[in-house]
Formats: structure tokens, sequence, C-alpha cells
């Protein structure tokens, strides 16, 4: 059984029903919303519009809906920040890094050199990805880094804007 992480009340269900300017995108199935911790500038979760926690929980359809709308997200991104690579990435369970009960799908325009403390382990050895090759992250300075890169709410309403008015036709 895969441990879940506990969040209460759920920031994703709150942001897909409360906070509509973190909405890039939607469908029938998902919704795209600027992530509140920019440790990349433009980073975005495909998000399901049901309250379920992990992959294992998806139906067919939103398996097809969350692909199709973070292909679609990442072509805005590309528009918008030209970045050297996009990285996707989506947790199961606590012991996999997973932090909200609710799933969701990384969609990260990656630029070198940027502020990358949480994320897969193999960009540790990345050069370029913010700090020496071959060193590991280091979880002490965490605090500070998501001080730091939590943006206000209208820095994050103008990169969401930003980013939809890059989405393709
Ligand atoms: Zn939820």
């Amino acid at each position: 059984m895969i441990e879940l992480p506990i969040r209460d009340p759920c920031d994703l269900c709150v942001a897909s029903r409360e906070e509509s300017w973190k909405i890039i995108n939607e469908n029938e199935h998902t919704l795209t919303v600027i992530n509140p911790w920019q440790f990349e500038v433009g980073q975005c979760c495909v998000i399901t519009r049901r309250h379920v926690a992990t992959l294992l929980d998806l139906s067919d359809q939103e398996c097809g809906a969350i692909m199709a709308s973070a292909k679609r997200v990442a072509e805005a991104l590309v528009k918008t920040y030209q970045p050297l690579g996009i990285l996707t990435f989506q947790n199961n369970g606590v012991f996999s890094g997973q932090e909200t009960p609710h799933f969701h799908f990384h969609v990260v325009p990656r630029q070198k050199g940027s502020d990358w403390g949480i994320g897969p382990p193999q960009l540790a050895t990345f050069d370029g990805a913010g700090r020496k090759r071959g060193t590991s992250h280091d979880p002490s300075g965490d605090a500070q880094r998501l001080k730091r890169v939590q943006f206000s709410a209208k820095q994050l309403t103008e990169t969401a804007n930003l980013i939809r008015s890059n989405l393709p036709e």
C-alpha cells in the first residue's frame, strides 16, 4: 500500500475552486496551474479535476487528458521562455517525494544554473542544475530556498497570464 501525504484542506482542490487566477488552461478532466513555488520561472502542474491521489487512481480518459495538457503547456513554455529543456515528473506516495495527495504532473522549463533544490535526483549530477556537478542536494537550505522562490499572488497572476497568451491555438 502506497503511503500518501496528508494535507487538509487539499491545496490543489483549493487552487482549482478558489484561486482561478492560478489556472492557465483547463479541460473536462484537467487543470493546468502555475506552481506557487517557482524554482524555475514558469513551472506549472497539470492536475486532475477529481481529487485523486496517484497515477494508480486515474481513468484512461484522465491519463490521455493529462499528457495532452502537459504537451500543450510545454509548447507555451518553450515559446515564452526558450528553456534549455522541459522537465516533467510526477510523484506517487511519500516515499517518492509526493507532498500533496492530489494527482499533479510537473512541467518545468529548465534554465542553466537555476536555483533548483527539490526535484528528481538525477539533476544532482547534471551540470547546470544549479549546483556543482557530482554534489547532491543539501536540504539544510530548503527553508530559505522555499521562501526565495515563493512568488506573490501578483507575480503568479502575471506569469500565468503570460504563459496562457502563448498557448497553441
Ligand atoms: Zn484535492
